[in-house]
């Protein structure tokens, strides 16, 4: 394989693309430099993915003058690969079934003794209620989790930490750290046979991504997935966390901010160019 950084735009096909998504694209591809920019298609949720998204998303990211190798990784193609990595973590008995609902989550999190609930990068801090069952019982309704305490015994390093190039800062989290802000994630989500973190680290690692861009909002998704890279044996790439694009009130776009949508902006006959320098780009 060639040498030069590898990256990736992996946008989601649940609506149109928006100037944030302009952002990230453009600065993956920046990034990339003289290696290579790919394109992933993280459909995973079969109900809010949508074909006619996915052609528009390759309409947008060509009108601003990005290209790609293909053929183009499509999550929804990858299912086997995400079992055996979920096969794998069974195995060495880090994974158990979960039932809880978020109702059920919130009504233990709500008993006296547990103080007020942590909340890590998927919601609150998951309390354990299913943490006793095993494998051998799971069934067709249940999620699958991790069973944090049991993976940071099999971690190879004793951190969990990065630097990020985009906030040119150390993002250090303890084994410790990572029961008490994060704890049993859910790794395959209920009817699904995967979830966000257990597809990102398989595709990953083997698109050969060497440098992860992506939104802040992500940053604290990261330290879950040093934790899977390191028990699926599993390389870590770089990291870098860019600023994300706000609305006039300050607010973090969203896929329901169609005003913002790229194809609007074309539409009205704006240029690429112009969408570079309202993205601060030039
Ligand atoms: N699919 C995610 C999103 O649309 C991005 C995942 C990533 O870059 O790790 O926000």
């Amino acid at each position: 394989m060639a040498g030069g950084t590898v990256t990736r735009f992996a946008p989601s096909p649940t609506g149109p693309l928006h100037l944030g998504h302009a952002f990230a694209a453009l600065t993956a591809d920046r990034l990339a430099d003289a290696g290579r920019f790919l394109l992933r298609i993280e459909d995973i949720d079969r109900s809010r993915c949508c074909p006619e998204y996915e052609a528009l998303i390759a309409e947008d990211l060509h009108w601003l003058g990005l290209t790609w190798p293909q053929p183009v990784l499509r999550q929804s193609d990858r299912l086997p690969a995400y079992r055996a990595a979920l096969d794998r973590l069974a195995e060495l008995g880090l994974t158990y079934p979960c039932r809880c609902n978020r109702a059920d989550i919130r009504a233990a999190l709500s008993a006296p003794q547990e103080g007020a609930p942590r909340i890590g990068p998927d919601g609150p801090v998951y309390p354990g209620t299913c943490r006793h069952r095993s494998m051998d019982d799971a069934d067709e309704g249940d999620a699958i989790r991790l069973n944090a305490a049991r993976a940071v015994q099999h971690l190879r390093l004793g951190t969990l930490g990065f630097h990020d190039e985009g906030l040119a800062q150390d993002m250090p989290l303890s084994p410790a750290g990572f029961l008490t802000q994060i704890g049993d994630v859910v790794l395959a989500r209920r009817g699904m046979g995967t979830s966000y973190h257990l597809s990102v680290v398989v595709d990953d690692a083997a698109q050969g991504i060497t440098l992860v861009t992506r939104g802040r909002d992500l940053l604290d998704s990261t330290h879950i997935h040093i934790l899977l890279q390191q028990l699926l044996d599993l390389p870590t790439p770089r990291y870098h966390h860019h600023r994300l694009i706000r609305d006039d009130a300050g607010k973090r776009l969203a896929k329901r901010d169609d005003a913002r949508a790229l194809c609007l902006y074309r539409e009205q006959s704006m240029t690429p160019g112009q969408i570079r320098a309202m993205l601060g780009l030039l």
